[in-house]
């Protein structure tokens, strides 16, 4: 992919400092990510990588409350720990920032006031609901009650666990506040929303000029979005852990900048601290403002939406009406599906995940690295398992590509006192069997377009050539009759060697430093390389002329991973399936504990009915719910029920059904739904709606 731009700014998505980064994580976005920034700086181009912990919103005052300690003892723990465990996976941030600090705070700071002097914000007033006891508003997560839509009584503000449906805390019944058990009642709290429908036509304009060169699935989210019509959204909460609202006016006490403003902004005043640490405080501009930087986000594809709609808005807010100090949007959005581990789900919150430090704990680094770049979820999303990554490990790092690197250095040690005996001509190199600008440039290709599958898959092709040539030229049998020509062999695997170190360098950078060091040389292959000097082309050419002299001893690169060493992990995995089986099968027997008994005239309180469906139709922004139009007798009534996952509208249509005639009538999603119609839930959590047999008399009662 050619283009002009003269520098690059890599981002990756802000992990939440309120847990440890797992694989998951690691495959979607950090990985990739330093894997492209390494190849760039092999190429002397001119990249940064920034990236940081995300330190606010309510699940980290969740923990805090939960392990009765501050929020900031929260952050401070998880961004330790995970910049921890990014360094040790050869991460290879130029920054690493944290959004509680002074400078990310002044910025958004900025960002908001730009915003709000400019008349963009709208304020509303709302309902939500305050704990008076605590003296608090109640932010979604901080709600329980009954559900609505499936009757389980410990739903959450945002959602219910057991049906999954998306609710507001004003649809529970009998709402109460974590805080204290008291019922909330309802106050007018202002808030400030970003109206992202004003940028709708810019937004669409700047989605529409990169749908050739953004993945499918990016084009795809966004046009969704897009086409649904863009709404107002909050930037404020009533919070106290956050960036106070910076605005003096009573209205705005008590209320902090909502998570998904702040975090992204954090891209910007992380580069700001950056460029301070250069000596050179302006020195971010140049990536943030400046048409020649092409700037990349790597993100998940649970963030696709925040980073091509709701962050470009926020800097075309702050872009209007200025012709200086323009911020430029993202040349692309790389966001990758997810990795899975042993078929499921990675979930931080079911504990089902292997821990980036934990695993750095038992295995090195690169035999990660690669084989996760091998399972890059590009397109698709992939699969981790413990034995995929124990054959990676033993049969392409252990016994193709360490075993190509000991065997040539150590014959070389052993019958060619550790010198390179020979030199090899750009001729000879060229007719080994490899088309080396080809190679290259195809390479080049693959880290360019972000296919670090494709990239690693050919790199591994290389050193399977080089293995098999040093086995087939035989020099350890060809010496004893022809010295030149084992030299020459020789001299060849060792230029091969001397390739591959830096060929491999973007994907298992520890290694090909290791294998450097074992070729004699002091230096780090990071080193060789700066803005403007380029060493990747040096592959393309022998690196090494005769009489250089090798370290003089060779080490193993990969030790194998023996069945044993894997027995820990693979009781692991049967442990934590067991446990999410019996977490299912759990869900059941919860049910067993039986609600507080009631006597047969509270039963008989329940009007049940037998209706008909006549119409069903999905509910717009609520994947969810069907809206039911039921017959029952003579009346007809509009029935809201959660079971849009296991039923489509036509199938519901005709069917006859169980209705709980005298419910109050609700609103949820703003449809009026009145009453209920009954379902039982299956073995995975799916609904079947019960459907009485044996009767077409429609309002008939239920006995
Ligand atoms: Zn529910």
């Amino acid at each position: 992919m050619p283009n002009t731009f003269k520098r690059t700014l890599v981002t990756t998505a802000l992990p939440y400092a309120n847990g440890p980064v797992h694989l998951g994580h690691l495959a979607g976005v950090y990985l990739p990510a330093d894997i492209y920034v390494r190849f760039k700086r092999l190429c002397g181009h001119e990249v940064i990588h920034i990236g940081g912990s995300d330190e606010h919103g309510v699940p980290i005052t969740i923990t805090a409350d939960r392990e009765g300690i501050t929020p900031q003892d929260v952050v401070d723990r998880y961004h330790a720990m995970n910049a921890d465990a990014f360094s040790r996976c050869g991460i290879s941030f130029d920054y690493y920032g944290r959004t509680s600090s002074v400078r990310h705070h002044e910025t958004a700071r900025e960002f908001f006031l730009d915003i709000e002097r400019k008349g963009i914000f709208v304020r509303k007033t709302e309902k939500l609901f305050f704990d008076a006891k605590a003296g608090r508003f109640l932010s979604d997560r901080y709600v329980t009650g009954t559900c609505p839509v499936c009757g389980s009584p410990d739903a959450n503000g945002d959602q219910c666990e057991q049906c999954g449906t998306h609710l507001s805390p004003l649809e529970l019944i009998e709402p109460k506040s974590k805080l204290s058990d008291a019922k909330p009642e309802l106050r007018d709290t202002l808030h400030w929303y970003f109206p992202l429908g004003r940028f709708q036509k810019q937004l669409e304009s700047y989605v529409e000029s990169h749908r050739e060169t953004w993945r499918q699935n990016v084009v795809n989210y966004s046009r969704t979005w897009l086409n649904q019509g863009l709404a107002d959204r909050a930037i404020t909460r009533d919070l106290s852990w956050g960036i106070p609202l910076p605005l003096d006016e009573a209205e705005a006490r008590g209320k902090v900048l909502y998570v998904w403003f702040d975090a992204v902004l954090g891209y910007i005043s992380f580069t700001k601290e950056w460029a301070e640490l250069q000596g050179d405080p302006e020195r971010w501009k140049r990536y943030w403002q400046d048409p020649d930087t092409r700037i990349v986000n790597f993100i998940g594809k649970d963030n696709v939406v925040f980073h091509t709609l709701m962050f470009p808005a926020i800097l075309m807010a702050w872009n209007e009406g200025r012709s200086e100090g323009r911020y430029e949007l993202a040349d692309n959005v790389p966001a990758s599906e997810f990795m899975n581990f042993e078929g499921r789900k990675f979930s931080k919150s079911r504990n089902y995940a292997i821990y980036l430090g934990e695993f750095l704990d038992r295995f090195p680094a690169d035999t990660l690295r690669y084989s996760i770049a091998m399972n890059y979820p590009e397109n698709k999303d992939t699969d981790f398992s413990w034995t995929d990554f124990q054959n990676r490990t033993n049969g392409e790092l252990a016994d193709t590509l360490g075993n190509f690197i000991k065997r040539s250095v150590d014959f070389t040690n052993s019958r060619f006192d550790g010198e390179v005996p020979s030199d090899i001509s750009a001729e000879e190199w060229n007719l080994l069997g490899i088309d080396w600008q080809e190679s290259l440039g195809r390479l080049a290709e693959a880290y360019d377009g972000f296919h670090f599958r494709e990239a690693a898959t050919q790199t591994m092709e290389i050193a399977r050539f080089a293995n098999r040539f040093l086995t087939e030229a035989e020099p350890w049998k060809v010496i004893k009759v022809d010295r030149e020509a084992a030299a020459r062999t020789m001299a060849i695997s060792l230029n091969l060697c001397h390739a591959l170190s830096l060929l491999f360098y973007p994907v298992i950078p520890e290694t090909c430093d290791r294998i450097r060091a074992m070729l004699g040389f002091d230096d780090a292959i990071g080193s060789l390389s700066s803005p403007g000097v380029p060493v990747w082309e040096a592959a393309a050419l022998p690196g090494l002329s005769k009489g250089h002299r090798l370290k003089g001893s060779s080490e193993i690169l990969f030790s194998k991973i023996e069945q044993a060493d894997l027995e820990p992990e693979l009781e692991k995995i049967a442990r934590l399936l067991a446990e999410a089986e019996k977490r299912e099968a759990g869900a059941q027997q919860q049910k067993m504990t039986f609600r507080p008994e009631i006597t047969f005239d509270d039963f008989q309180k329940v009007d049940l009915r037998v209706a008909r469906v006549l119409e069903c139709e999905p509910v717009k922004k609520a994947s969810k719910l069907l809206k039911m139009k039921l017959q029952v007798g003579s009346e007809e009534r509009q029935v809201l029920s959660g079971i849009a996952q296991y039923y489509k509208p036509d199938e519901m249509v005709g069917k006859h059904v169980l209705l709980v005639a005298n419910l109050a009538e609700r609103t949820i999603r703003g449809e009026l739904s009145q009453g209920m119609i009954l379902a039982v839930e299956g073995k995975d959590g799916r609904l079947f709606v019960v459907e009485p047999q044996g009767t077409e008399i429609i309002g008939n009662s239920v006995q």
